[in-house]
């Protein structure tokens, strides 16, 4: 029999990293949420085993980073085998945090670790996962989507009634099939093999080790120090068409033919054949229900971008769900999270083809290209760091999302303040609408040491005014009044600083929050030489600029994305 159990504001479909981070999102904004995942306990698979650094910046907001650090290594060791011989040993160290990057190092999990740290994450936010739950039917209407959900313990069917859902359940999506929406794609010819297995042999000092040769592909990855690898080898259909599948014997076999006979593997606690698909959804939205991660993309983990896309497509929808929940913006907002996230899927899905081919395609010229080409350049830092860089997603923005705005009036202000041409210039090229907010070292009212994303983190938008190089008793006190409107237009969801470059907080700004700028770190990174506005989104990217900080272009740009309050 079903009964209509549960009510509540967001369903959400599946507890990968995903559904995690949305989970966790939600729930830190007090929005009630229900978690649901057809596996009867958390799964042990390594799967996407990086941490990229835009992800831990996400995770950072979400009180998380410190604990994947932990639980994760930054400092990695390869050694790559080509035709046979030791063609590379590399040794990469952590990088230090760089300007404006606190998080500069890719780190090294197994995904069931990563979704732990979330788990435990969304525990201590009051949320847990309701596990052995599989969604088997979705209908929507104007007000709301019922969805059926069975127990696969008792076989009992229960409705859950939802304002949302949202499809955060893999490749093979069902809240994608019952809702509808296409996933256009191919796979890719080649095969893989993949396990996590314990292997004596290999040194145990946290070294990687990859092997590309004329017959394939193989690597093994330590995964915790604690004896744990993941290995993967690409594997070639016999004269028959038959492709084996994995087990020990196999990569036995594999390691054999690679010269390493004497390692020995063991107790595999995951083993699975894999053929990577490429797919992207049409879209992300079909009225009250959403799609998000592998449901609404899959491509080759080459470039380690999935779980990171997922993650980073939660965090996108987080804070316009709430919004929308409390009546603060309308369900348009709703839509600028496909027209902001298919764009960055799509270049996902065409990186990670490229790297595809160059690491795996079996192809003779691809092989010669790989072999004589990408593995020597890959000795130049340069070459490294630029790979590395390319998939950190730390330069996914948003530059031509609906949600991007600015204003440069530029000239006098008024009050004695005025933007010459160079600071303009200097302006232009500076952080657009649109792109991440950099971090930058500063310092609070009180001349204690802080960061910019130290004042970010939480739920609300940050407003930055920065007083640049001539600013004036005049220009602060028209900077404040700015933080006032502003503040009492969006209330509680802004926190509003004024940022002063010097170590001097100016007199008469006692109603508005103050950082310093002893080193002019943060206008330099935000290219305020003269007076500018930056109004920073919950999700850390820049939803509006402006010189000078004046209150009329951001209320108008706020008034088009929000239901503001009236003024007083
Ligand atoms: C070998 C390999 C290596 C990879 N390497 C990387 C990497 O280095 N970096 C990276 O970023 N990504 C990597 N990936 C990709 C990464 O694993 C995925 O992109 C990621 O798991 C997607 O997360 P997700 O939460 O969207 O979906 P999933 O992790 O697939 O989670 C979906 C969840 O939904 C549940 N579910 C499914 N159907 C239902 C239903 N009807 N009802 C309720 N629950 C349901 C499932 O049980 C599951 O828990 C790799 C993948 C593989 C296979």
């Amino acid at each position: 029999m079903t009964t209509v159990t549960t009510d509540t504001d967001v369903l959400v479909v599946g507890a990968g990293p995903t559904g995690l981070t949305l989970a966790c999102d939600l729930r830190r904004r007090g929005i009630a949420c229900t978690t649901v995942d057809r596996d009867t306990t958390p799964h042990i698979r390594s799967r996407g085993k990086g941490l990229q650094p835009r992800s831990l910046e996400v995770f950072d907001d979400l009180g998380i980073a410190g604990a994947a650090l932990a639980a994760g290594r930054t400092h990695h060791h390869v050694r790559l085998y080509s035709g046979g011989r030791l063609a590379l040993d590399l040794d990469l160290p952590a990088r230090p945090p760089q300007p404006g990057v606190p998080y500069p190092n890719l780190v090294v999990l197994p995904q069931w670790r990563t979704e732990q740290v979330l788990r435990d994450r969304l525990a201590a936010l009051g949320g847990t996962v309701e596990l052995g739950r599989e969604l088997v039917g979705l209908h929507q209407d104007a007000d709301g989507v019922t969805a059926t959900v069975v127990d696969s313990g008792t076989g009992a069917t229960e409705e859950i009634r939802a304002a949302f859902v949202v499809g955060c359940d893999g490749g093979s999506s069902r809240v994608r099939a019952l809702t509808g929406i296409a996933m256009h794609g191919e796979g890719h010819e080649e095969h893989f093999v993949l396990g996590d297995v314990r292997i004596e042999g290999l040194p145990a000092d946290g070294s990687s080790f990859a092997w590309f040769d004329d017959d394939g592909y193989l690597a093994a990855d330590p995964l915790d120090g604690s004896g744990t690898w993941q290995v993967q080898a690409s594997v070639r259909p016999d004269a028959a068409g038959n492709l084996e599948t994995a087990s020990l014997e196999l990569f036995q076999h594999l390691f054999a033919g690679r010269g390493f006979g004497h390692v020995r593997l063991h107790d595999a606690t995951w083993l699975s054949d894999f053929s990577p698909r490429v797919g992207i959804v049409d879209r992300y939205r079909a009225g009250r229900v959403l799609l998000a991660g592998d449901a609404a993309h899959v491509h080759s983990p080459a470039g380690g971008q999935g779980m990171n896309t997922g993650i980073q497509d939660a965090y996108n929808l987080g804070w316009k769900l709430d919004a929308v929940l409390r009546g603060r913006a309308g369900h348009a907002l709703l839509d600028t999270y496909q027209e902001e996230r298919i764009p960055v899927a799509r270049a996902v899905l065409t990186s990670s083809d490229l790297g595809h081919s160059a690491f795996f395609s079996p192809h003779p010229a691809m092989t010669f290209l790989r072999n004589r080409v990408l593995v020597p350049v890959l000795r130049l830092a340069v070459v490294r760091n630029r790979l590395l860089d390319g998939v950190a997603e730390l330069g996914v923005g948003y530059r031509d999302s609906s949600l991007a705005g600015e204003a440069a009036t530029g000239g006098h202000t008024g009050d004695g303040e005025a933007a010459g041409v160079v600071d303009a210039v200097r302006f232009r090229h500076g952080p657009r609408a649109g792109d991440r907010a950099p971090d930058a070292e500063v310092c609070s009212g009180n001349g204690a040491p802080t960061r910019l994303f130290h004042l970010f983190r939480g739920t609300h938008s940050s407003l930055l005014l920065f007083g640049g190089s001539a600013a004036t008793d005049a220009g602060y006190r028209r900077m404040a009044a700015t933080a006032r409107r502003v503040r009492a237009a969006l209330g509680d969801d802004v926190r509003a600083w004024i940022v002063v470059p010097g170590d001097r907080k100016p007199q008469h700004l006692d109603d508005v929050d103050v950082v310093l700028d002893p080193d002019r770190d943060a206008h330099h990174r935000y290219a305020a030489a003269a007076e500018a506005l930056y109004l920073v989104r919950p999700d850390g990217y820049i939803a509006f600029r402006s010189r000078p900080a004046t209150a009329g272009p951001v209320l108008d740009h706020l008034g088009s994305v929000f239901r503001l309050h009236a003024p007083a």
